[in-house]
């Protein structure tokens, strides 16, 4: 019979494997087992949702055999099993570890990141030069049998086999030099790597193990005594405890146990920043174990990634990803919810109004809020190693539902100080304010440097108060949705009141203005309706023009509506823009002379102001060339 290949992707992995020094062969039988009892779980899944499959929970288990002479490991369940079709597509390629950085481990041949992840199915060949796999699926009266023998690929053909499930037979390697593989086939080693990885599979784990005791043999010894003597025998033995890792003592579990267990389940391969782990009972009893992430999955921000926790009604997956028991703004949050309270067969509909999930829900929310808190407060490296990650979604959380979580998440946000260099809280930047200041100023660009050097900045500068700068889309929306903290109003720098000068101050300015009212009308007239207004700028001190607005729409909320995909440029709502001119600064009194002697110079110089301001500013200019011969008109 013909020999099937790997796809190439799982060729090169095998390879890899086979031919490298790899310091965790071990993880083979994790990796077995945890498909046998995922398989399992399948068929009491299948048993729970179509009532005309019977089975009886007490009978489903797993079972690991050595055979020393044939130089087997044998795992076996009597779960789903796999059909033809199951086996060509499932052992044929690596398709369900797939994450992107696993692919990029294959690629570089950095057998670290192979290391951490553990690799499903093919961990099989680690220790084997020949991997057996007799299967049935439920339900079904041919059983078939796939063989392999590394990278050269694979074969399928019908066998016997008495009941539905899965035989996984390892053929294990013979010892070299550098590696012992005959290790493996002692019984106390595989005991061992059983109670070390797989302890809380929740379907028992059988093996044939030798007892010993001092027995009495019938007869007496000389002094009178029953003569005993040390037998042994072979019994089946469950080795695993069953009790999930959430469901144990936290005293019992470490964190690196947490952390272990976390990067297995989810496939990640960097520890979490944080565990949490909830034992509520009252009301609605349910054990959590909650992993927030460093790394963002790669699809984390794309409509591919879906959020939710694993539920579980007392030990038995319910749902894989449980969207309602997860509050959306953490929906970064990895993890473990396990009810008793929540009925096994309930409807994915009838979730979303159950009350208990509700109260979960609630509850959650409040727990990791804490913890972040706790991480921001304790861990600072942490907490900006996971804001790095998921900041942007806590801004987008606090501008969901109107600001409907505004008040849950404004503490956790963080900008970029101008005065420190470095992010900062709101409450640190208030805590931070001198006597007197009583806003906070942000200044928004696309990036931080070009919002540290806009010339609105001058005077909030020169007072001596800080700024947080901003440099993401959802960044304005969040300070607009938020509009104060502690009292303290939001003010963008480019706005047109900063609420810098006194009383006194202003009647100053306002004269002032009064007084220079001929020529800023000269210039909103060459401008026309491009702005909204031509103002004397209170702000700039050693800077020209810039320009700021008027409203509630500020520039780089234009910029962003501009830049949504498919808007019609003519229905995006606009900033009303103000040109801001600095009286102090040499060209305003060359403008002044101007106008005087030669208006039609005046209007070009009016309108090359106007352009400077809105590249200051980041914005483009409609007719590039016009402007561009304007400027050298004027020379
Ligand atoms: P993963 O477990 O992450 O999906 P694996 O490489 O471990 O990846 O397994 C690949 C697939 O092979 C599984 O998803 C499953 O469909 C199938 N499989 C492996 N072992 C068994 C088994 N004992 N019973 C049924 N299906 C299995
Ligand atoms: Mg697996």
């Amino acid at each position: 019979m013909a020999k099937k290949q790997f796809k190439t992707e799982s060729k090169q992995l095998l390879n890899l494997m086979i031919n490298s020094i790899y310091t965790h062969r071990e993880i083979f039988l994790r990796e077995i087992i945890s498909n046998a009892s995922d398989a399992i779980d399948k068929l009491l899944y299948k048993s729970i949702t179509e009532p005309d499959v019977p089975v009886s929970r007490e009978d489903l288990k797993i079972s690991v055999s050595i055979d020393k002479d044939a130089r087997t490991i044998t795992v076996s369940d009597n779960g789903i099993g796999m059909s033809k079709e199951d086996l060509d597509t499932n052992l044929g390629v690596i398709a369900h570890s797939g994450s992107s950085e696993f692919k990029k481990g294959i690629e570089s041949n950095d057998v670290d990141i192979i290391g951490q992840f553990g690799v499903g199915f093919y961990s099989a060949f680690l220790v084997s030069d020949k991997v057996t796999v007799r299967t049935k699926a439920y339900g079904s009266d041919q059983a078939y049998q796939w063989t392999s023998e590394g990278s050269d690929g694979y074969s399928i053909k019908e066998c016997e086999k008495d009941s539905w499930g899965t035989d996984v037979i390892m053929h294990i390697r013979e010892d070299n030099e550098e590696e012992d593989y005959s290790e493996y086939l002692s019984s106390y080693m595989i005991e061992d790597l059983i109670k070390k990885y797989s302890d809380y599979v929740r379907w028992p784990i059988h093996m044939m193990l030798e007892k010993g005791a001092m027995e009495e043999t019938g007869e007496k010894d000389e002094n009178g005594e029953p003569k005993k003597e040390w037998r042994t025998h072979v019994e089946d033995t469950v080795v695993n405890s069953m009790v999930p890792i959430w469901q144990r003592p936290k005293k019992d579990v470490s964190d690196d146990d947490c952390k272990a267990f976390y990067k297995e389940k989810f496939h990640d391969f960097e520890d979490p920043v944080s565990v949490i782990r909830v034992n509520a009972e009252g009301a609605v009893s349910y054990k959590a174990m909650l992993f927030v992430p460093k790394v963002a999955p790669y699809n984390f921000y794309s409509r591919d990634f879906e959020p939710g926790l694993q539920l579980y009604s007392s030990g038995v997956l319910i749902m894989d990803k449980c969207k309602d028991v997860l509050p959306d703004c953490f929906r970064f949050v990895r993890g473990i919810v396990d009810s008793p309270d929540i009925s096994l067969n309930i409807s994915r509909e009838m979730l979303q109004h159950d009350r208990q999930l509700q109260m979960i829900k609630s509850n959650l929310e409040k727990k990791i809020k804490a913890e972040l808190s706790r991480l921001l407060k304790d861990d600072r490296e942490s907490y900006e190693a996971f804001y790095k990650s998921f900041g942007p979604q806590l801004k987008y959380g606090v501008v969901d539902g109107f600001g409907a979580n505004a008040e849950l998440l404004k503490d956790l946000i963080m900008l970029h100080s101008y005065d420190m260099d470095k992010l900062v809280t709101f409450k640190e930047y208030v805590e931070a304010m001198p006597n007197g200041q009583d806003r906070i100023y942000y200044a928004s660009a696309d990036s931080i440097a070009r919002a540290k050097q806009l010339p609105q900045n001058e005077q909030i500068r020169e007072k001596g108060y800080d700024i947080l700068l901003m440099s993401e889309e959802v960044d304005d929306f969040m300070i607009r949705t938020l509009r104060s903290y502690e009292e303290k109003q939001f003010c963008d720098v480019t706005g047109s009141d900063l609420g810098l000068e006194t009383e006194e101050e202003k009647k100053e300015s306002d004269a002032k203005e009064e007084s220079e009212k001929e020529t800023l009308d000269f210039i909103k007239d060459a401008l026309g309706d491009k702005v909204e207004k031509v103002r004397l700028s209170r702000k700039l001190k050693s800077h020209a023009v810039c320009l700021t607005t008027d409203g509630e729409i500020s520039l780089e909320m234009e910029k962003y509506f501009a830049s949504v995909p498919g808007t019609d440029m003519g229905d995006i709502p606009k900033a009303k823009r103000v040109l801001e001119i600095n009286a102090d600064h040499p060209i305003y009194q060359v403008l002044k002379d101007t106008i005087a002697n030669d208006k039609e110079k005046a209007k070009t110089m009016a309108e090359v102001m106007y352009g400077q301001a809105l590249l200051i500013a980041g914005m483009p200019i409609d007719d590039v060339l016009d402007y561009s011969d304007k400027v050298f008109g004027l020379f």
